[in-house]
């Protein structure tokens, strides 16, 4: 099937033509990044009528079968893959008080690509859809009822697309039945966010009620005392609550410690003796550690510990210094295997490391355009 997989942010579209029919490492026919929606391009219409004309030649004419949306929030109501109607959309948009800055976005997306290629069905994939099997216990915040009914104060957890695909891989990877598989997934790209996986489904997840929460991201905080927050606004009138949404969301994490929010150049600056640079280190590997050490026991000890997106899969250095702090598992790690790169899936702890450590290539358009394959050849 000729899928068009397409993530529509606020001021840009990234895309992917992929023939499912092909094998995996064939199927992407042509794929884009169309950037400056709002300023230089008026509109998401615009932009999906420059994607389609881009996409003429490569794809020789052929007609695009399905379209697959990545959508950041589904809330509750969402917890599988749809089939996008009217009232799908609708849903979509109620939800953008919970992402204002992605639904809304994704809304324009759809009804732009509606536009561009009528009666082609489109399928939303939800990025915390895998997260939806959270228990209560573990999605509820202890905040008083009213925030939960009233505004959807819960946990919700991202990146799930990812963390359900290399669960998948890995599992298979081992020879282990999904549903008896236990693993921590750290997908760590400049968006960071660890998940426990029991019985091959999600049981915690560090991202919340936005993705603010749990790791110390390139730009991210993570967790913080809400007290911070509160206390800085009460005694500074300049820090709005807008101001304090970006220095947490876009002037924090590595950025704020180290000066760049590349894990490249955090590596290197450390490597160089830059002190800054290795307390940023310190701190994003204490808190994964912290986490991955809290998952192993959530999970009733995790059969494999994965590692994916930028900085997971290829940061060598980084990988090593969080199992440094892991080694009260028995977790070891091989040298020589950490620095082979590559785009398969493999093992880079020795082979008497209590835990296996994995490193999966993520592939989240790829997952959505399976996604989107199955939905719309039941429907
Ligand atoms: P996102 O999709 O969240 O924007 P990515 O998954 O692309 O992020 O990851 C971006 C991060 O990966 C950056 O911090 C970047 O420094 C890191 N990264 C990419 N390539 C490498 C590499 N070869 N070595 C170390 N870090 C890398």
């Amino acid at each position: 099937m000729l899928i068009l997989v397409v993530n529509c942010g606020s001021s840009s579209v990234k895309y992917q033509a992929r023939d499912t029919s092909l094998p995996e490492a064939e199927q992407v026919l042509a794929k884009g990044l169309i950037e400056n929606i709002g300023t230089k391009i008026p509109s998401h219409t615009e932009a999906l009528a420059i994607m389609a004309e881009d996409l003429k030649e490569p794809l020789h004419g052929r007609e695009i079968q399905a379209i697959g949306h990545r959508v950041v929030q589904g809330g509750d109501i969402f917890t599988e893959p749809v089939l996008i109607d009217d009232e799908v959309l609708q849903k979509i948009d109620d939800l953008s008080p919970l992402a204002p800055l992605h639904n809304p976005a994704h809304v324009l997306g759809i009804k732009a690509a509606t536009e561009t290629y009528p009666g082609v069905p489109q399928v939303a994939v939800f990025d915390n859809a895998f997260h939806s099997t959270m228990p209560e216990h573990v999605y509820r915040y202890a905040v008083p009822e009213e925030f939960y009914e009233k505004y959807g104060v819960r946990r919700y957890g991202f990146h799930g697309t990812s963390h359900d695909y290399v669960t998948g891989i890995a599992a298979e990877f081992l020879g282990i039945e999904r549903e008896k598989f236990n693993a921590v997934v750290a997908h760590l790209g400049n968006g960071a966010s660890t998940t426990a996986v029991a019985h091959g489904k999600c049981l915690d997840t560090s991202m919340g009620y936005t993705p603010l929460a749990g790791l110390v991201m390139g730009t991210r905080s993570g967790d913080i005392d809400p007290s911070v927050l509160t206390s800085l606004m009460m005694r500074n009138p300049e820090l709005t609550a807008e101001r304090m949404d970006q220095i947490l969301n876009k002037e924090s994490g590595l950025l704020a410690i180290a000066g760049d929010n590349d894990m490249r150049a955090v590596v290197n600056a450390m490597k160089d003796g830059n002190e800054r640079a290795k307390l940023a280190l310190d701190m994003t590997t204490y808190r994964l550690a912290k986490y991955i050490g809290g998952y192993h026991v959530a999970v009733g000890g995790m059969q494999a510990l994965i590692f994916t997106a930028g900085i997971g899969e290829n940061s060598s250095e980084f990988r090593a210094l969080t199992i440094e702090r892991l080694g009260a598992l028995g977790i070891t790690l091989d040298s020589e295997a950490n620095l082979v790169r590559g785009d398969d899936p493999r093992i880079i702890s020795t082979e008497d490391s209590a835990i296996p450590v994995l490193v999966i290539p993520t592939n989240e358009e790829l997952a959505i355009a399976q996604a989107t394959e199955v939905i719309v050849a039941s429907a």
